[in-house]
């Protein structure tokens, strides 16, 4: 089980901003911009490598539910990023998917080692 579950289980606290019965939202601990809130579904796909076909609804429920929070919060307008990493490489340090929503502020390109 990944913290990502005990959050989802309330077993650890966290600042959550979203939830309906297939994903929660909450604040990245350590934002890497002014507005850095992660997306992650009830269901256990550790990363988007494993997901599967039948997947595909739950993972846009993820980018729209960031969408419609971006929307919501008034800077959908003013722009913003959404980031799944995935193992190694891509930077993933937490083993159930997620995709980072990070907005607030102009952001750098992204993609050098
Ligand atoms: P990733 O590196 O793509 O797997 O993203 C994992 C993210 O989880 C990182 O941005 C961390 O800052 C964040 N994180 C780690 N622990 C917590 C926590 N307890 N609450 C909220 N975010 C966390």
């Amino acid at each position: 089980m990944t913290l990502f579950h005990k959050i989802i289980r309330r077993e650890i606290p966290a600042d959550v901003v979203y939830e309906d019965e297939h994903l929660i939202a909450f604040r990245d601990i350590a934002p890497q911009a002014p507005v850095h809130v992660l997306f992650v579904p009830k269901e256990t796909i550790p990363t988007l490598d494993a997901a599967q076909p039948g997947h595909a609804e739950l993972i846009g429920r993820l980018a729209l539910a960031a969408a419609e929070y971006a929307r919501a919060q008034g800077f959908a307008g003013d722009g913003y990023r959404i980031v799944m990493n995935c193992n190694g490489h891509g930077g993933q340090t937490v083993y159930q998917m997620h995709l980072h929503l990070v907005a607030g502020a102009p952001l750098g390109r992204f993609g050098t080692p």
